[in-house]
């Protein structure tokens, strides 16, 4: 066993904020519980991809495994047997393990305990504390009672031993169709918290279940099978969100009830939350198959395969889940944290280069007809040992059509007519000429350049304000690129009930410009390369559209945060 690090788990010199659970951790190897060990789980059921809330979970479990040099399993929690599915399951893994973690050999699935849960549901049974319920759900609803009334004992509840064990054996063998027995544990019927009132803790299903086919026809619920599970597994910090808090009293009664190796403990902290987003896999099902996203992985999906192919990297998601923090009291974080994240980490990683979304042709008229220079551009201001890159320029150019105003307003410091502005990496050109076509639309620019201004200031000490990026008309690339927009224009899309929330999805959340130009160095792009465009923000190569001589790239945030400034005006 290895010694584990300082006080809250962190290396020396690096500083991780503590959370309570930290604290809790701390105090557990100083109590020299668990003979010092440290080992979490991360538990998805397969039923659907993981969003970001499950980052949150990730970075959590596995951040305190590899902090304290303990164990992170990840643990497939696969007891309902028509709803997983095995793509799912890749999909988890693949998801996981793009986060930056690694579960090793401790890999497993609810699953494969069945047969030691169905023995110890016969141990329970012996004792007298599981029973053989034939109640129907809806008469098992109604005796339940409520919060402010107790709840009323099934009729079924003193079965003998015998009888129970030989119902439930025969539930076992198939005798039996769904809904006629269920087994249930034996605690209160008066308990406050609901949970305790005698929960079913198997059920009935002649359903395939995608790893153990038909062996099985009964399947143990989720809190029944989840403590034991984290116990046979030796678990020693069991870390669940908030809504689990109530099933912590029952987690605990069925494992003093066993005789299992271990009694991990159960700590809850409080789900993340975002807004204009939704984190529900049901909810996320259900944009995926009513056709209102392009897929599970469609970029303005929360799901972490939407958010990769969006462009975000690993280390801005793991940076945002430890800024978010750990705690117990639920909240909702603001979108541009996330997106704070990724231009904090894309600033300093993703090369610059030029691209032209909405091109405008410019036509520089004292520029020789077949002319070609070539400027050296650093591939990011401050990282020489990223290199550089050749532009090519010549006479016709595409600038980015908003760059060009014929009647600007004061604060305009691009290109108007008779306005002097700087190509970025070259000369200052000015506009002499605006040509229409015939409907009386801009098509062309005609200007001046200056050819003393190459990389430098007018002699003459007259001010240009303005920088516009540009390609050159011979050498662009054209590309496809996509904008995306919040997926809803509510910040809480669920808050109201009575309406559906995808009645508040936002129309204008995608956005495919198919004549977009970029500077010839991005011909080689591969899916997942990232760049500024300069201006213009942070855009990924799509990672199953951008193919050789097709280049496809999706914004994955603009350079500034336009939303914190459209909230303020309203
Ligand atoms: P959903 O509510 O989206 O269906 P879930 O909780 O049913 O999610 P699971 O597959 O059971 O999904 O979750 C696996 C783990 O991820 C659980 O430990 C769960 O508590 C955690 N988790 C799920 N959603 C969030 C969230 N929004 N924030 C933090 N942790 C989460
Ligand atoms: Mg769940």
């Amino acid at each position: 066993m290895e010694e584990p690090k300082t006080k809250n788990g962190s290396e020396a010199g690096e500083s991780r904020p503590g959370n309570f659970i930290r604290a809790i951790i701390d105090e557990d190897l100083k109590a020299g519980k668990n003979d010092g060990r440290v080992v979490t789980r991360f538990p998805p059921e397969p039923n659907g991809y993981l969003h970001i809330g499950h980052a949150k979970s990730i970075c959590l479990n596995f951040g305190l495994a590899r902090d304290y040099r303990g164990k992170c399993h990840l643990r497939f929690d696969d007891t309902n047997p028509c709803k997983e599915e095995v793509e799912y399951e890749e999909s988890i893994q693949n998801d996981v393990r793009w986060l930056g973690f690694d579960w090793g050999e401790n890999f497993f699935h609810a699953s494969d305990y069945f047969p030691q849960l169905y023995e110890y549901a016969l141990d329970l049974i012996r004792q007298g504390k599981a029973y053989v319920c034939s109640l129907s759900a809806e008469q098992m609803r109604d005796y339940r009672g409520t919060l402010r009334e107790p709840g009323r004992e099934s009729p079924y509840r003193d079965r003998s031993v015998e009888e129970n064990l030989d119902l439930f054996q025969r539930m076992k063998a198939g005798e039996f169709p769904d809904g006629t027995h269920v087994l249930r544990a034996r605690i209160d019927m008066a308990s406050p918290n609901l949970n305790l009132r005698d929960p079913v803790i198997y059920r009935i299903r002649h359903e395939e279940h995608h790893r153990t086919g038909d062996q099985w026809v009964i399947y143990p619920m989720y809190d029944y099978t989840h403590c034991i599970s984290d116990a046979l597994e030796r678990i020693t910090h069991s870390i669940c969100t908030l809504e689990f808090e109530d099933h912590r009293p029952l987690y605990d009664w069925v494992l003093d009830q066993l005789d299992v190796p271990c009694h991990p403990q159960q700590i809850e902290f409080a789900r993340l939350n975002i807004n204009y987003t939704v984190l529900s896999k049901r909810r996320l099902i259900e944009l995926v198959t009513g056709g209102f996203v392009s897929g599970w992985d469609d970029p303005r999906m929360p799901t972490l395969s939407g958010i990769r192919r969006r462009g975000y990297t690993p280390v801005s998601i793991r940076n945002f889940c430890e800024k978010v923090g750990v705690a117990k009291r639920d909240s909702c974080v603001d979108m541009g944290l996330l997106e704070f994240c990724i231009r904090e980490d894309l600033e300093q990683a993703a090369p610059r280069a030029m691209g032209v979304l909405r091109p405008l042709k410019l036509v520089i008229e004292n520029y020789p007809e077949d002319q070609v220079e070539e400027f050296e551009a650093p591939c990011h201001p401050n990282d020489p040992a990223m290199g550089t890159r050749t532009i090519p320029f010549c006479r016709e150019l595409f600038i980015e059509r908003d760059d060009f105003m014929e009647d600007p307003p004061k604060k305009f410091f691009r290109l108007a007519p008779g306005r002097e502005v700087r190509l970025r990496y070259a000369y200052i050109i000015k506009c002499t000429e605006v040509i229409r076509g015939a409907h009386g639309e801009i098509v062309e620019l005609r200007c001046v350049y200056d050819p003393e201004t190459r990389g430098s200031a007018p002699a003459d000490g007259r001010k240009v304000k303005g920088i516009i990026h540009w390609v050159s008309a011979r050498h662009a690339v054209a590309a496809e690129v996509r904008l995306y927009d919040r997926l809803f224009v509510k910040e809480d899309p669920c808050a109201d009930k009575s309406v559906d929330y995808k009645t508040h999805l936002n129309p204008h959340s995608l956005e495919v410009l198919t004549g977009c130009l970029v500077e010839p160095s991005l011909a080689k792009a591969v899916p997942e390369n990232r760049y500024q465009f300069e201006r213009l923000g942070y855009f990924c190569a799509d990672r199953w559209d951008c193919k050789p001589g097709r280049l496809v790239f999706n914004r994955t945030v603009t350079l500034k945060d336009t939303w914190a400034k459209i909230d303020k005006k309203d």
